[in-house]
């Protein structure tokens, strides 16, 4: 097999990959009153997922993308939880199973032990590849963290942990990093700025996918998509959905033939919100790009990413 390289990565044969990373997203029912995807109009994803994004229990592959039900319970009972299931996609172990329990949403000191000890950004960067978490985070959340007020979350810990940094408002107005909703409206209407840059959904993925290919492989993370989960607004998490489709049109149109792309979770939440709480569903990992189908065939859980991102790109 041929693999092309990229002057930008020296190190590497492969190409990029880019995770997109949503935060509690489950396969739910088929019930558009209740179930967002149910719901929105996802011409993109559904196309690519040869179905819509339901519970059917059934993984599925076509030409440009496969589609695989992923397992966020790791064999432990409870609600899985975010801290757990990020340093699981992270870290390659069943870090539930490690501290007896489901734990989130940001690590406490045994999850923070698991991470440093290895991850993922760590693995590329000790490779001599580029890896980076490509969100944009405020001035407040620098301050909240430098005064112990808040806690880094497991892939932020992981980056911190690779000696990367996280990105801030100056790379959100250079477009190296980017805002979780995408458009970067958030920074206008909840920050309070007047000149930060907005997109059209379609743009910021272009944009987006422009900076993830720069690197041998790229995080982009959103939080959103779980706080729709927990409070709200049917409409408004329907029409986010929406965005994203829109987004990763922007995304594949510029990414290359060669790279990979890789949406998933680390539980399920918004999918029904007809409950408040995250759910014991199966999360989505849809996985474009060449030899989709090859990657995707080492994916049950969540545990199976960092092992399958390390095969790709070195193995
Ligand atoms: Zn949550």
């Amino acid at each position: 097999m041929s693999d092309t390289s990229h002057p930008s990565q020296p190190s590497d044969s492969r190409g990029p990959i880019l995770f997109m990373f949503l935060d509690g997203i489950g396969l739910g029912a088929d019930d558009p009153t209740c179930n967002p995807f149910a719901a929105a109009r996802m011409p993109l994803l559904n196309t690519l997922a040869g179905g819509r994004w339901l519970a059917n229990g059934s993984r599925r592959t076509n030409d440009r993308a496969s589609f695989v039900p992923t397992d966020p319970r790791l064999a432990v009972s409870g609600r899985p939880q975010s801290a757990t299931g990020q340093a699981a996609i992270l870290t390659g172990r069943n870090v539930p199973a490690e501290i007896g329990e489901h734990y989130g949403p940001r690590p406490d000191a045994r999850i923070r032990h698991i991470l440093a000890e290895d991850n993922l950004f760590k693995q590329i960067v000790a490779r001599g590849g580029r890896a980076a978490l490509i969100d944009a985070y405020p001035p407040g959340f620098f301050h909240a963290v430098e005064r112990g007020k808040r806690l880094l979350s497991a892939i932020q810990q992981a980056v911190y942990d690779a000696g990367l940094p996280l990105m801030d408002e100056q790379a959100l107005r250079r477009g190296e990093a980017f805002s979780p909703d995408w458009t970067g409206e958030g920074w206008r209407t909840e920050l309070g700025y007047t000149d930060t840059p907005v997109y059209t959904p379609y743009e910021a993925g272009r944009l987006l996918a422009q900076q993830a290919r720069r690197y041998t492989f790229a995080l982009f993370s959103t939080w959103v998509t779980d706080v729709f989960g927990h409070r709200g607004p049917f409409d408004k998490a329907v029409a986010f959905l929406e965005r994203f489709d829109s987004v990763m049109a922007g995304v594949l149109d510029h990414w290359p033939a060669d790279g990979l792309v890789i949406v998933s979770s680390d539980h399920g939440n918004m999918e029904d919100l007809s409950v408040r709480k995250h759910t014991e569903n199966d999360v989505p990992t849809l996985i474009v790009g060449r030899d989709h189908a090859r990657f995707a065939a080492q994916i049950r859980s969540l545990s199976d990413f960092m092992p399958g991102i390390l095969n790709r790109l070195y193995g």
